[in-house]
């Protein structure tokens, strides 16, 4: 196995001069080197062909012993030094201080095809950050990260990635529902794969310490390696970089809600610098398409990171970042203004995604009325959003508007009086609307499908995985995985997970309701 290695965080940061993997708070410093802990009985799941190839390797080096070791942490390449990251970051709201990787370990960066992939193991054992935790993950948690990271890429947005999904063969003791029943579970380690997997917490938390040295150091390590279209490091150039930041979260954002994604923990230790989809964890998707709507039982009463406030979040977490970078800057007016674009641009860019789903090329006065109207009439009666969008494209004419998307109905016995006529009504100012197109229907329904996925990782699919998983059996990994490869094109072989959430799964653990456990 030859990995082309070159490293770059650990060998131009500043380190944790102390070498002891033990709790603590670690100051400046970057990282702290850490070696992965040995595990019992190392077994792969699954490995990426793609994220194989993108780094250089081959189908060969992935059934190597070395291969095996190393991505389980039980052996090292040469010439590299692990480490965990230090961050910070505000959790639902609240500043907590030191987080950093607790249950992550860098192993190296590596260069192939002009590109550079960090990677990184979660799961691999505890590290200076682990705070009263383990270090360890989960065989569902570890599922849940492989198979969406690599949909969420194929779906066309920015994330981190996963090359290797492998089972520990230790046990890992978890309370799942926090409600004092631990149960142990089988341990697994992914090996994630990105440009750089920096956070908005790295910042801040040399902001917090008031240790500006460092924080430019990080800044301008981060321009150079990642933002080096920007130029040279300057006052201007960090505005600059704020701005680029901005942007990309934005169009993040935006890409999740036109596919239904739901985060779960947007919390500032979660936001990738790189605007990249990270740390896949009580995540969930749209069924019901509704905007408060949250997967993640820890917030459960505040809903904070629900469907319809993501955006919001976004512009928050920003805002925490601006008062991080504001040392280097010292003027808050260029600041505000990017903060201020990114709602403006939001509302831009929210209007011309939607009009995307609707098919709608040209630009009306009354869309944004139109879109109004239909996302209410979508809280109407609980209405799977995947299958109305898809359902959508084969629109031809406001008569058969209900026939079309009645699959997306959970209860389709609701849809009378007051109700069916709103829709008609909404059908008929659709059929009105699209008579101002010039496109064809053909070439409308090709691009509808193009942004309205056919296949999501349902969260009964992804929990139908885990379960056969934990018995040993991992073929359904391997048909999801391939089949999300393709998440916009009509696969009938497949056609069976184009279908609403069962009733059994509507409140069953890990497929409605998801707690931060892994
Ligand atoms: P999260 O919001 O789930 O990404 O995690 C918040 C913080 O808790 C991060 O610093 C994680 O590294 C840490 N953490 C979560 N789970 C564990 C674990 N099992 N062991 C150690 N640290 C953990
Ligand atoms: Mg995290």
């Amino acid at each position: 196995m030859k990995l082309h290695i070159k490293d770059k965080f650990n060998v131009e940061l500043p380190a944790d001069t102390i070498l002891e993997n033990s709790r603590r708070q670690v100051s400046k410093a970057c990282f702290s080197f850490v070696i992965p802990k040995k595990t019992a009985n190392p077994e792969l799941l699954h490995v990426s062909p793609e994220i194989l190839d993108n780094l250089g390797l081959s189908q060969d080096d992935a059934k190597s012993e070395m291969f095996l070791n190393v991505f389980t942490g039980n052996d090292i390449l040469p010439n590299t030094k692990p480490y965990a990251m230090c961050y910070g970051g505000h959790q639902f709201g609240h500043w907590a201080g030191q987080l950093g990787d607790g249950r992550a370990i860098n192993l190296c960066e590596v260069e192939h095809n002009g590109k550079n992939w960090a990677l990184q193991l979660k799961g691999a054992g505890e590290t200076p950050y682990s705070r009263s935790a383990d270090g360890l993950a989960v065989l569902r948690s570890s599922v849940r990260e492989y198979l969406c990271s690599e949909a969420m890429f194929h779906l066309g947005l920015p994330t981190t990635r996963a090359l290797s999904l492998a089972l520990s063969g230790d046990q890992v003791l978890r309370d799942v529902m926090y409600d004092g029943n631990p149960a142990y579970e089988k341990g697994a380690i992914v090996c994630r794969t990105a440009a750089s997997f920096l956070r908005f917490g790295n910042y801040q938390i040399f902001a917090a310490r008031q240790d500006y040295d460092n924080l430019k150091v990080l800044v301008d390590y981060t321009i150079k390696h990642h933002f080096a279209y920007l130029g040279q490091p300057s006052k201007d150039v960090y505005i600059e970089f704020f701005r680029e930041v901005t942007n990309r979260t934005l169009d993040m954002i935006i890409h999740w809600q036109r596919v239904g994604f739901v985060h779960g923990v947007m919390n500032t230790d979660n936001m990738s610098i790189l605007g990249l989809t990270i740390d896949y964890g009580p995540y969930g998707w749209l069924e019901g398409y509704d905007y408060g709507w949250t997967p993640n039982t820890t917030d459960r009463e505040n809903k904070r990171y629900r469907y319809g406030n993501q955006p919001n979040i976004g512009l928050w977490n920003l805002l925490q970042l601006a008062n991080a970078l504001y040392p280097l800057i010292e003027e808050a007016k260029p600041l505000e203004d990017i903060l201020n674009q990114y709602k403006t641009d939001f509302d831009k860019k929210s209007l011309e995604m939607m009009r995307s789903k609707l098919g709608l090329e040209i630009h009306d006065e009354n869309d944004q009325q139109l879109i109004q109207e239909l996302e209410d009439n979508l809280h109407l009666s609980e209405t799977d959003m995947t299958i109305f969008f898809r359902n959508l494209s084969d629109f031809k004419n406001a008569s058969e508007g209900l026939g079309i998307v009645k699959d997306a109905f959970y209860k389709p016995d609701e849809i009378v009086a007051k109700i069916k006529t709103r829709w008609e009504d909404w059908f008929n100012k659709y059929e009105q609307r699209l008579g101002l197109e010039t496109i064809s229907f053909e070439v409308r329904q090709s691009k509808m499908k193009a942004v309205n996925p056919k296949y999501v990782l349902r969260n009964y699919m992804a929990q139908l995985a885990i379960d056969n998983a934990d018995k040993g059996d991992y073929v359904l990994i391997d048909e999801l995985f391939k089949m999300l490869k393709k998440p916009y094109n009509e696969q009938p072989e497949y056609e069976k997970w184009f279908a609403k959430r069962p009733e059994w799964a509507r409140h069953k653990v890990g497929c409605s309701m998801l707690s931060c456990s892994s």
